[in-house]
């Protein structure tokens, strides 16, 4: 099944995501090792924890979706069990 424009557009958006999550952990990780700041890190990581858990919202039940496992066209809401990505009108 193909998955519709708006559900593209959607797989885009999470990808950029992922990726912004991943910068800000690298990101909290370079401030450890090169400046030597425990509490930078921190709060970088806390604000991409923060960040991450907020930013993935179901289309059809509007809860949030955890996204730690990989993101695929047929990812599915634990919540409602609708695939995130298809049947957005
Ligand atoms: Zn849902």
């Amino acid at each position: 099944m193909k998955i519709s424009e708006k559900g593209q557009a959607l797989l885009a958006k999470y990808k950029k995501i992922q990726k912004l999550y991943i910068l800000l952990l690298a990101l909290a990780a370079m401030s450890l090792v090169f400046l030597h700041n425990f509490v930078l890190m921190v709060a970088l990581a806390v604000f991409a924890f923060v960040f991450e858990a907020k930013a993935y919202i179901c289309p059809h039940c509007k809860k949030t979706v955890d996204c730690k496992r990989r993101i695929k066209e047929d990812s599915c809401c634990l919540h409602c069990q609708k695939y995130i990505f298809k049947n957005l009108d």
